[in-house]
């Protein structure tokens, strides 16, 4: 069984920054199976270690049937393109929000065997990859939204039967100004 909990809005491991992949080993590979067979099971579109509690910079995805994922990304935008739609995330269940996003992003990285890998992402597949690298960073697609969204959203999650008051969770104002980095998976299953 390598399907493993998600860690739940509230839970510090999502607002931690994790640490880069230094040894592609054994562990890393069982991380990565994990990350897809546990994304897979919920029929997300992108899973990051940090929401299984492991504070590697890694992360898998699963978008138009292309499935992956890759290891200490760095994201770079070839153009100014935007997008705004729904998005979700695993650790934040039951919750779509409007948000704005980079269209196109170049995910630089590696595989679970640390070869060199480049993931071109557009639309969707774009969206997945800024909101899976935010979680690297410690950052949910909630603190992507305007302060309105931002409002509409947290009412949501207090009335959502998973939330825990006794955890109050903390949305960060405007993480990266400009939005150079774009937070949020949306979910395609859920
Ligand atoms: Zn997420």
């Amino acid at each position: 069984m390598t399907v493993q909990p998600i860690r739940l809005f509230g839970d510090p491991v999502l607002r931690t920054a994790a640490d880069d992949v230094v040894d592609f080993d054994k562990e890393l590979r069982k991380l990565v199976k994990d990350l897809i067979e546990t994304m897979q099971d919920e029929g997300g579109a992108g899973l990051a270690a940090p929401q299984l509690g492991v504070g590697l910079r890694v992360f898998s995805f699963d978008v138009d049937d292309v499935v992956g994922h890759i290891v200490n990304p760095v994201l770079s935008f070839p153009d100014e393109e935007e997008q705004d739609g729904p998005e979700g995330c695993l650790s934040i269940p039951g919750i779509y929000i409007d948000t704005k996003r980079r269209q196109n992003v170049v995910a630089n990285g590696f595989n679970e065997f640390g070869d060199p890998v480049q993931l071109v992402g557009t639309g969707l597949m774009s969206r997945c990859v800024q909101h899976e690298t935010d979680h690297l960073d410690g950052v949910l697609f909630l603190d992507r939204l305007d302060a309105a969204g931002r409002k509409d959203a947290m009412k949501q999650i207090r009335a959502a039967e998973w939330y825990d008051a006794a955890k109050p969770p903390t949305v960060k104002e405007n993480p990266h100004a400009g939005g150079i980095f774009g937070a949020g998976l949306f979910s395609s299953g859920r």
